[in-house]
């Protein structure tokens, strides 16, 4: 066992710089929104990180200040081979556009990063004997008739439908961890992420705690698709970050549900907003993006509470707020 930052996180062999251990991880898609706050946890541990994006929905500017702050940047693709020298100890796979708007702009790149990237970067793990996280999604449990949503429940995914692209690809990417941990002894972990918010997001990513914000501090009609009926449960990404690093030092292999179980509308989201920002603006029904945009979303969190001792601390106003000041400095750039 090692120590890094302020516990005991691995059993991996690490690398020796200045007789401390520094444990090795790469991180696919680094330069999104949840790979740099991931990134610059694992270096707030103590981590040497080696971050891979194509930059597809990752930015520049989440790489240079990972660069700033000792993160390794290698532009490239997890579709491709990938050879990293030296030992690695965590391969954490961030890397695939995940923004509904996402499913119909580049679907076919979507399941290539999930099929092709995934075996990729199982690979690079089996062959370094290092840990490997994969990001997966509540997108598995599709417009779920179970609610809240357990781990054991299989999910209502539509194949025929424009989100099976993601929601299929990440179930598909789950076999794929699950096949290599029985059949090549890959340690896994699998995260099935719920909606998550904060700093870093980009404005036009098409989400809609995005879309809400810059419409609010725009002075534009807020947009619910479909009605605004629709529920979801909104994560913190520094509640989200927690959560997966201990999900990653955990040695747990089976699936955990991470997302916060506080569920609200659509429109009462868009509300909150507009009651932040003190402003009066419209709201606008619009047609759904898609036919099967799920109807209710929480997710059952025992597990991780359980396993992880984890559990959101963060409450939606404190991180609207704080998601609010990034937006608002992002449109005065
Ligand atoms: N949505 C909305 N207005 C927007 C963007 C999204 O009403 O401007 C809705 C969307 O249809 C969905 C929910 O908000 O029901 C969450 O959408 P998001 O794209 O953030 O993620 P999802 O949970 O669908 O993956």
């Amino acid at each position: 066992m090692v120590e890094c930052g302020d516990g005991v996180c691995t059993e991996k062999s690490g690398q020796r710089v200045n007789g401390m251990i520094k444990p090795k991880a790469v991180v696919a898609g680094g330069a999104g929104f949840l790979g740099f706050h991931m990134t610059k946890r694992l270096l707030d541990e103590g981590f040497e990180v080696y971050v891979i994006d194509n930059y597809e929905t990752g930015t520049r500017r989440n790489t240079r200040d990972l660069a700033a702050m000792g993160g390794e940047i290698i532009v490239g693709d997890i579709c491709e081979p990938l050879h990293i020298p030296g030992d690695i100890d965590y391969v954490v796979n961030l890397a695939c556009p995940a923004s509904p708007v996402d499913f119909d702009r580049v679907p076919f790149e979507i399941m290539r990063a999930c099929s092709h990237g995934t075996h990729n970067l199982l690979d690079l793990a089996r062959a370094h004997r290092a840990t490997f996280l994969q990001a997966s999604t509540s997108e598995v449990y599709g417009d779920p008739e179970v609610h809240p949503q357990q781990e054991d429940y299989c999910g209502n995914v539509n194949i025929a439908g424009p989100r099976a692209v993601y929601d299929e690809g990440k179930r598909y990417a789950e076999t794929l961890c699950h096949t290599y941990r029985r059949h090549h002894s890959v340690d896994v972990r699998i995260a099935r992420i719920f909606n998550t918010y904060g700093p870093r997001m980009r404005p036009d990513d098409g989400r809609v705690v995005s879309n809400f914000c810059v419409q609010a501090l725009s002075g534009e009609p807020l947009t619910l698709y479909g009605g605004g009926e629709q529920t979801r449960s909104f994560c913190y990404c520094s509640d989200l970050i927690e959560g997966l690093y201990r999900l990653l030092v955990s040695g747990y292999s089976q699936p955990c549900n991470i997302g916060n179980p506080s569920e609200i509308s659509v429109r009462e989201l868009a509300e909150t907003i507009l009651e932040i920002t003190g402003s009066s603006l419209e709201l606008k029904v619009v047609p759904a993006l898609h036919e099967d945009d799920p109807k209710r979303r929480r997710p059952d969190i025992t597990r991780a509470r359980e396993v992880l001792d984890w559990e959101p601390q963060v409450v939606l106003r404190d991180g609207l707020q704080e998601t609010l000041k990034w937006f608002e400095e992002k449109l005065a750039e």
